[in-house]
């Protein structure tokens, strides 16, 4: 089993990050780490933050570190929340909370002009160095109220391109087959199975 540490406390993203990788892989994340350090996601992009996090909780571990950064993307509010995701209505924010801010955000504008996607970065390190970065998106659209209870953050809220449901209400085995992040999983999926099968030169990632 190959050890892959997860740089977040979110368990969700932890859960989705295994189920996606499947057999073969030990994934833990810092909730059994209470040493690890919170880092500041103090980036510009989702790159930057995603760095941060992979190098600084590699430099304090052997384990192949695995840190990600995500969010929404709403084109009506010239990309925000984005980067501010998680603290769009404040600091300590609730889901509820930064749910019922985009739709005051975004109240009188018709549903062809709710278009968003979300978006996530995955950087690879080891032993305090970069590895790999990685990248996902998936189109879509927000909704005028919630629906749904299954995921977290703006999942009530979204309703992937092609799909009628939110990912809340088409639940966690449909939103792990096209979400972000599952996205660029597969590719960090696809790169790990190379490294460990000793092929030299592993694909590159696209972030
Ligand atoms: P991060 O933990 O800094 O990547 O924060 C990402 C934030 O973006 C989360 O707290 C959510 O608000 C939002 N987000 C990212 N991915 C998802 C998703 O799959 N569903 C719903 N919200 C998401």
């Amino acid at each position: 089993m190959v050890p892959l540490l997860v740089a977040t406390r979110n368990i969700h993203k932890t859960e989705e990050i295994a189920s996606i990788l499947g057999e073969g892989y030990n994934v833990s994340d810092l909730t059994a780490f209470a040493e690890a350090p919170d880092v500041e996601e103090t980036g510009c992009t989702f790159l930057e933050n995603a760095e941060l996090k992979a190098l600084a909780i590699s430099s304090m571990t052997r384990s192949l570190v695995l840190a990600d950064d995500s969010g929404l993307e709403v084109d009506a509010l010239g990309g925000r929340p984005g980067v501010y995701s998680a603290r769009y209505a404040g600091p300590e924010a609730k889901d509820s909370e930064n749910n019922a801010k985009l739709l005051s955000e975004l109240e009188g504008v018709v549903k062809d002009g709710r278009t968003a996607r979300f978006r996530c970065v995955m950087v690879l390190a080891e032993d305090g160095e970069i590895l790999e970065e990685f990248s996902g998106s998936v189109e879509g659209r927000i909704l005028e109220k919630p629906r749904g209870d299954a995921g977290f953050g703006y999942d009530p809220l979204f309703v992937p391109m092609g799909e009628c449901e939110s990912f809340a209400e088409l639940g966690s085995q449909i939103k792990n087959g096209l979400s972000h992040r599952a996205r660029a999983m597969e590719e960090v999926s696809v790169w790990l199975r190379h490294r460990n099968s000793g092929v030299t030169g592993a694909p590159t990632g696209k972030a």
